[in-house]
């Protein structure tokens, strides 16, 4: 079998497109305040790219660019700084940030209704309720692709390597408010292949390049790599071996150019969402 490609890139755009429509639609005039705390190069470009596609959609994005010496009350100042500004909708940090920083406490200072990345626990209490809110970009960027590519989930069983707050929790609570039975696998899982080769959805968010080979990966499994990690040649690769699983699984998504831009879309519209004080927008 030779898997179909799902383009995120594609329905990244489309996305954007929707979004610009909103903004206009609504006369909306979205202000997004992005703090920048480290000096990680790859962390400038992710936030230059989001500047970017905040200007394609009518968001205008302001940069905040910390020393990566800032210690938790400077950064904590400036979040409160932010969040008391009626003029700034949206606001997130980029991460990562130094390990002399206590980030979930961090991200915890951010006003839930201004938080568009979806990480305080008020707005992860609501995606596990089921209520509108400013959810997590990833996972909701993943359960976009899978519904835009009509990919059965009710009954299917997803399988998740991955646990963390950011992505693996909020992916599994979606999949299963989608009528999916959901297994988690982690670090301390036991001979994980065995469970991956149960998967009808099997998502890797791990960080270990390529990690995922053909033969942990059922026949026409739906196949979502998250993981995005240098190869030895410096090139991006996912978590999932792509030339070894598109062999075997119906559906894959690439590195690049699966995941991470419906991420970006997903911040995007949750900046709308919070400009326009609806979360169902
Ligand atoms: P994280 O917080 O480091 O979580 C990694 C998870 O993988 C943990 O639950 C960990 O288990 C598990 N794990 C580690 N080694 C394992 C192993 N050998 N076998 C099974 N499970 C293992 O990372 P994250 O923030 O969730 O991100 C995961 C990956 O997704 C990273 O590569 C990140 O760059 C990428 N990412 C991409 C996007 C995007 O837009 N495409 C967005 C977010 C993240 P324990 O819980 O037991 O430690």
């Amino acid at each position: 079998m030779t898997a179909f490609i799902i383009d995120g890139k594609k329905l990244a755009a489309a996305k954007r497109e929707t979004i610009a429509h909103i903004v206009k639609e609504r006369n909306l005039h979205p202000h997004l305040a992005i703090i920048l705390a480290n000096d990680n190069p790859a962390s400038a470009i992710y936030v230059e790219k989001k500047i970017e596609a905040c200007k394609q959609v009518g968001i205008c994005a302001k940069l905040y660019k910390m020393p990566s010496s800032s210690d938790e009350t400077d950064l904590l100042n400036m979040i409160d700084t932010l969040n008391k500004d009626n003029g700034v909708h949206g606001l997130f940090l980029q991460l990562p940030v130094g390990d002399h920083l206590d980030s979930h406490k961090i991200i915890q200072s951010i006003a839930p209704e201004k938080d568009v990345d979806g990480l305080t626990y008020t707005n992860i209490g609501r995606v596990m309720a089921s209520a509108p809110s400013l959810a997590p970009c990833t996972p909701t960027g993943v359960m976009e692709l899978l519904r835009h590519e009509n990919i059965p989930l009710a009954g299917k069983h997803a399988v998740i390597i991955g646990r963390s707050l950011l992505f693996g929790k909020p992916m599994g609570q979606m999949l299963l408010q989608a009528d999916c039975t959901v297994t988690h696998c982690h670090s301390k899982t036991i001979d994980l292949p065995s469970i991956t080769r149960q998967a009808d959805i099997l998502i890797a968010a791990v960080g270990k390049a390529e990690m995922v080979k053909g033969d942990w990966i059922k026949d026409g499994a739906v196949v979502i790599d998250v993981g995005i990690n240098r190869g030895t040649d410096g090139k991006l690769v996912g978590d999932v071996d792509f030339a070894q699983a598109s062999e075997i699984a119906s559906a894959i998504t690439p590195v690049p150019g699966g995941v991470g831009p419906m991420t970006v879309a997903c911040l995007l519209h949750n900046t709308v969402k919070a400009a326009a004080h609806d979360f169902t927008v």
